[in-house]
């Protein structure tokens, strides 16, 4: 229950305290409670429509985040056996996520490796990118996209968007295209899959290799296929707000066995792994073939992501749900645009990213952001583009080289969406996105 007061100062305020009524409160407070006597319901709408960032009551008391790791007593236990047993890092449970992943996506071969940045730089390890080389990417993304690159001693080049599903533009990729390009990274932003198709003819053609960071849609399908399979190698994420997780971790896909074994290398101080195999075991001798990193993900972190792996499908499931929920109820709000799927696609709705129209509000994002959160609506922006960051000015970049890309930022908030929402959570949602829509909407057309 609900208590409406108003304080000695004149504020409005609501009550905490489930227990407490009228009668209980005129011993605490008189004055209060005499006030709210006399407060009437349209006063009580009123205040309801008035927008938190303004005095007004929040739409929820508590804050929504915009994403969240779900962990089960399954999850739990298959944790604490492993650390009953003799293996803490590299053991049984690192392979049985692989198998978990590759029987998923259907990959022939995935290496299981510490982090999804740790995926991508040993994808491109893989496929030998090199200083002098140039690999396309999207301008906006997380950074670790464009960071791989820069790891391997080769050039980002930053190719504009589609405004439509805002991932790389195809047509901006060939425009790029120079003597110099080894590689794309394609991302499949907010999880809805890349054109493949496109990509994969553009890269056939000029003898590219492509990296699909899949980061954002594991359990997406592009034409009927899984995300995983579509491009020469897949890099997937782990981090607590992907579609499942290891705490952190990554994985690279690939179904190429000589590629897959550089992986385990790469993941391992780019120790051969052969040699044991071909001494029997009969020696202390190793080698070391190339420069690697330790990027080996513990057997701990493994067992969760195969528990984790049992829960997936219901999981894509219910952010398929909200995402559904969220455009029957907003797609009709002329002040901001849905996220839509484009045909052939299947979102695995890692973000659920709405572009407002600026200009029917009558504030920018910031405000309208800035609202949300006061309503208690955890909202993000994903991602500022890359190349506006300040190690990037310093290589050189600078902002108004991608037009789509950059207009669309300015109108992107992501509203929250895990499979750990409840519907409430989702109508909280709704109503804080109608709340300050209805506030600052302008009253002029434009
Ligand atoms: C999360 C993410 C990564 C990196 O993953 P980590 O596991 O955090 O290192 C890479 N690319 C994209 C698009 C991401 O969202």
């Amino acid at each position: 229950m609900q208590f409406w007061f108003v304080s000695r100062g004149g504020e409005l305020g609501i009550f905490d305290d489930e227990a407490l009524t009228l009668d209980k409160l005129e011993t605490i407070n008189p004055v209060t409670a005499i006030a709210m006597k006399q407060m009437d319901t349209s006063n009580k709408s009123q205040l309801e429509n008035q927008l938190a960032i303004e005095g007004g009551v929040p739409v929820r008391r508590t804050l929504l985040p915009y994403g969240k790791q779900l962990i089960d007593d399954e999850d739990r236990k298959a944790v604490d056996s492993v650390l009953r047993g003799d293996w803490l890092t590299t053991g049984p449970h690192v392979k049985a996520f692989e198998d978990a992943i590759t029987d998923f996506t259907g990959a022939k071969h995935g290496v299981a490796v510490s982090t999804g940045t740790a995926a991508l730089h040993a994808a491109l390890h893989s496929v030998d990118i090199a200083p002098g080389d140039e690999v396309i990417v999207p301008a906006i993304s997380f950074v670790a996209t464009s960071n791989c690159v820069l790891y391997m001693g080769a050039k980002p080049v930053f190719a504009d968007l589609q405004k439509e599903a805002l991932n790389i533009s195809p047509e901006e990729i060939q425009k790029k295209i120079t003597p110099r390009t080894r590689a794309i990274v394609a991302v499949d932003f907010a999880g809805h899959p890349c054109d493949h198709d496109a990509i994969r003819a553009i890269a056939k053609q000029h003898s590219l290799t492509v990296v699909s960071d899949a980061a954002h849609s594991l359990g997406a399908t592009y034409k009927g296929r899984n995300v995983g399979v579509l491009q020469d190698l897949t890099a997937l994420s782990f981090h607590p707000v992907k579609h499942i997780t290891t705490g952190e971790g990554g994985m690279v896909l690939s179904d190429d066995i000589e590629i897959d074994k550089r992986l385990r290398s790469f993941r391992h101080h780019g120790i051969d792994l052969d040699f044991h195999k071909r001494n029997h075991g009969q020696t202390w001798q190793y080698d070391v073939v190339t420069l690697g990193f330790n990027y080996r993900i513990p057997d701990i972190n493994c067992a969760l992501g195969t528990a984790q792996m049992q829960k997936l499908p219901g999981w894509l499931k219910r952010r398929r749900e909200i995402a559904a929920a969220y455009a029957k109820a907003l797609s009709d709000l002329d002040t901001i645009d849905v996220p839509t799927e484009q045909s052939g696609c299947e979102s695995a709705w890692h973000l659920y990213v709405v572009r407002l129209n600026l200009d029917r509000l009558t504030v920018g994002r910031k405000e309208f952001f800035a609202a949300l959160r006061a309503e208690n609506i955890g909202v993000n922006v994903h991602y500022i583009p890359i190349p506006w960051m300040s190690y990037y000015h310093s290589l050189g970049y600078r902002p108004g080289d991608w037009p789509v890309a950059e207009a669309e930022y300015e109108r992107m908030i992501s509203l929250p969406i895990f499979p750990a929402m409840t519907d409430q959570d989702v109508d909280d949602v709704v109503a804080a996105v109608k709340k300050v829509s209805n506030a600052y909407r302008s009253r002029t057309n434009p």
